[in-house]
């Protein structure tokens, strides 16, 4: 089947520009290695800032290896930029008054908002295993967060459910603890299937999830290690996806091209639908995330609206 075709058959045919209130987008970041890194990131947040985002967030490496470089890229996107930032945490490798000192020390930063994880297991081991003196599961963190301050908290949602579950129901009721322990949001793992979202989306309002679940969308430049990295975390990747970037491996300009139509065509589908907020990992690249946060209408700020800081987004 014509792959194109697929992907955008259920979306209302251009233009379609939303009344820009209604539409809510936020930004995934990770902390950078080296300087060449940090100005590729920060150019990335300054070409990205004036579109408003509700927020945008920094991941937290494995077993917290990126524990002070995370927290200087959130608290200078808080001291330099109109964002709002909140700081990954998870569980791994880390007692809770470990885990609990690092959120005081957002706290004390003015940063009131945490995406709280459990983490996976650190490199060189195959299974995840609870730190004896830890935090063992997301939804232990999130009570934790919360007796360390009232943070907003949001937290991970698999539409096609967490690799080791124990089956979808089990993942659901997941969810559940995690909301019912103080999150207010969640936000889903990359998926290429809409309605995989949208199936998912009807089981989590029957389990009586009311929060907003927003789809994390990833725009594929790099197929290749996208697939192998779908295969670790449970996202299934569509036949006419790799049909689409057959042949291109050695073409990054239309490989790029490729991915903000897919992601667009993607986020169009689920606009139709009623879906209006989105999460965008944008690998510290604004190009794709900017071009179809436009296309789903979003436009910058004006100038004097940029420097009050208000928001073109609902907030
Ligand atoms: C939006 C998003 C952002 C992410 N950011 C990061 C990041 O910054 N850093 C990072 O290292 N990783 C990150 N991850 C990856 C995440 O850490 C992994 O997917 C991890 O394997 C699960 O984390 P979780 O918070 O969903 O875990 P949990 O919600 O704790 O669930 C993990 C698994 O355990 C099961 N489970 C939960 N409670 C119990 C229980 N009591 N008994 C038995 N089983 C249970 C669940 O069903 C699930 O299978 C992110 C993932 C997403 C979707």
């Amino acid at each position: 089947m014509n792959a194109m075709a697929n992907a955008s058959c259920d979306a209302a045919p251009l233009p379609v520009r939303q009344p820009e209130n209604l539409l809510k987008i936020s930004f995934e970041f990770f902390p950078p290695r080296n300087e060449k890194m940090e100005r590729d990131l920060w150019d990335a947040v300054k070409r990205l800032e004036p579109l408003a985002p509700k927020f945008v967030s920094v991941t937290y490496g494995a077993g917290g290896s990126t524990r002070e470089r995370t927290h200087n890229t959130v608290s200078r996107i808080t001291e330099e930029t109109s964002l709002a930032a909140a700081a990954h945490l998870t569980c791994v490798s880390a007692t809770r008054e470990e885990v609990d000192d690092v959120a005081r020390r957002y706290w004390d930063a003015g940063i009131r908002h945490i995406v709280a994880l459990r983490g996976d297991a650190p490199e060189g081991e195959d299974t995840y295993t609870p730190h004896p003196g830890g935090y063992a599961y997301a939804a232990d963190l999130v009570t934790g967060l919360k007796k360390v301050a009232d943070f907003e908290v949001s937290v991970a949602a698999y539409p096609e459910t967490h690799p080791t579950a124990s089956s979808a129901d089990a993942d659901l009721d997941n969810l559940k603890r995690k909301i019912d322990a103080g999150a207010v949001r969640a936000i889903t793992q990359y998926f290429f299937d809409g309605d995989v979202y949208l199936r998912f989306m009807d089981r989590v309002h029957a389990a009586g999830v009311n929060v907003p679940v927003v789809p994390g969308i990833l725009p594929v430049t790099n197929f290749a290690q996208v697939r192998k990295f779908s295969a670790m975390c449970g996202t299934s990747v569509p036949q006419w996806m790799a049909e689409l970037f057959e042949g291109l491996d050695d073409d990054p300009e239309t490989r790029k091209l490729v991915a903000a139509t897919v992601a667009a065509e993607q986020c169009r589908m689920l606009q139709a639908n009623g879906v209006n907020e989105f999460h965008f990992y944008t690998l510290n690249r604004a190009d794709l995330a900017y071009a179809i946060s436009h296309i789903l209408g979003l436009r910058p700020a004006d100038d004097d609206q940029a420097e009050t800081g208000s928001r073109r987004t609902e907030t």
